[in-house]
């Protein structure tokens, strides 16, 4: 009978230190004596991504995007070695692959590649010897045989499409925090642990900031029905399970995207604006269209590249920061955020109302005060009432 196989990944500040490969260690033992094949994912050591960032742009504003990621995929391969020492001085029996040697194959979009498909028999011919098997997070191959990353974050879409390639009875996303919130749990202290998510709302809340989860991999898990669970390195517990198809609540959660930048054009430059970041491969998180101005909203670390292209066309550009409600009755709380927000001194510059979210455009220094006023307002009120209703049912 084949042994069921699960996919652990680890982050950042989960394989930090010595100490914390050691305790992940521990963590893949315990599952690979539980009877399972495990197959690991790990990322860079916490800050390591970061340093080479900043050292490759000490060189260059914009590097050469094909050798950024050969620099960059330089972190995992750090810390999937170091696990593997560790594994081994534990007496287990493990490899570790680079993504290249794992036959994760992607799109040739550098910095931001796909995966396109994964050959899975180098990995299932080392899980058949009983080993287990460490593969880079964030990275792959193209066709050329170039190597690729995957964007930031991107070792959690790695885990999931490995999951789906090998039949994973699982995708466990390991973290610093025990599972996904109902905002970031370091600017709102009150903060709710989800224990299950329906996909279309993490879908949302990852698309507008929460980083619990990179974007690609919950857009895989959810296509490709892998189940998905997000726990805590640290602590034992049950996490939160992403799965269902369908957004049953009113308002599921509020996002925080921080380090962003609003770029000002005169209105008919707004269209060659967008076409310009279209063709850089930036995403415009949100467009302004009104009689007076014209602007669109970009992550921050793009924005240089946009400026460089753009140049005397852009009128002004300035920091600001997104909240993003996320439920499936966001309509109705349009007006009354705006209240409240006006109550609490904070500043909504423009707001974004689609389907399942409404975002607000705020300034840097407010999206603090703003996220926790509309979390309790939203997310703890709401709760309490629900309480109450029961007891009154029950009572
Ligand atoms: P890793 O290095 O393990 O991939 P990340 O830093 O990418 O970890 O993601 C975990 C972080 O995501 C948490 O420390 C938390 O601050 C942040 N976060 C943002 N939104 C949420 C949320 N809704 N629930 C949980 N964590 C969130
Ligand atoms: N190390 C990469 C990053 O910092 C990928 C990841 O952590 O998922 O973005
Ligand atoms: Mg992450």
């Amino acid at each position: 009978m084949k042994m069921p196989l699960i996919v652990q990944k680890f982050g950042g500040t989960s394989v930090g230190s010595i100490e914390r490969i050691h305790s992940v260690a521990e963590k893949i033992i315990e599952a690979k004596n539980d009877g399972n094949q495990v197959v690991v994912v790990v990322s860079a050591m916490s800050g390591e991504t970061n340093r080479l960032v900043d050292l490759a742009n000490q060189i260059d504003c914009v590097p050469n995007a094909r050798e950024l990621d050969v620099l960059l995929t330089a972190g995992e391969q750090v810390s999937m070695a170091l696990l593997a020492m560790t594994l081994h001085k534990l007496g287990y029996e493990a490899t570790s692959m680079t993504g290249y040697q794992a036959k994760i194959h992607t799109d040739s979009n550098h910095n931001n590649a796909a995966i396109t498909h994964i050959d899975t028999t180098p990995i299932e011919a080392l899980l058949e010897q009983g080993q287990i098997v460490i593969v880079a997070g964030f990275q792959g191959v193209n066709h050329k045989g170039d190597i690729t990353t995957l964007g930031r974050g991107g070792s959690d879409t790695s885990a999931v499409a490995l999951a789906g390639a090998l039949d994973a009875q699982e995708c466990q996303i390991y973290t610093d925090v025990d599972g996904v919130y109902s905002c970031d749990p370091r600017v709102v202290k009150d903060s709710k642990r989800l224990p299950q998510l329906d996909f279309p709302s993490m879908e949302e809340m990852a698309r507008c900031g929460a980083k619990v989860l990179h974007l690609p991999c919950v857009q895989f898990a959810w296509k490709h029905q892998v189940p998905l669970r997000v726990l805590s390195s640290f602590e034992k517990g049950e996490g939160t399970l992403i799965s269902g198809e369908e957004c049953l609540n009113d308002i599921s959660g509020i996002a925080i995207q921080k380090d962003m930048v609003l770029i000002e054009c005169a209105l008919e430059e707004l269209s060659s604006l967008i076409s310009q970041a279209q063709l850089l491969g930036i995403e415009v998180c949100s467009v302004i269209e009104e009689t007076e101005r014209a602007a669109v909203v970009i992550k921050r670390d793009a924005s240089t590249k946009l400026k460089l292209v753009f140049a005397e066309k852009i009128r002004n550009s300035e920091q600001v920061s997104l909240l993003t409600v996320v439920g499936s009755r966001t309509q109705d709380i349009v007006v009354s955020s705006h209240g409240l927000l006006s109550e609490g001194e904070v500043d909504v510059q423009h707001h974004l109302l689609q389907q399942q979210s409404l975002t607000l455009v705020v300034s840097p220094d407010q999206v603090d005060t703003a996220a926790n006023i509309l979390h309790k307002a939203y997310i703890v009120a709401r709760e309490t009432q629900g309480y109450l209703k029961k007891e009154v049912h029950f009572g």
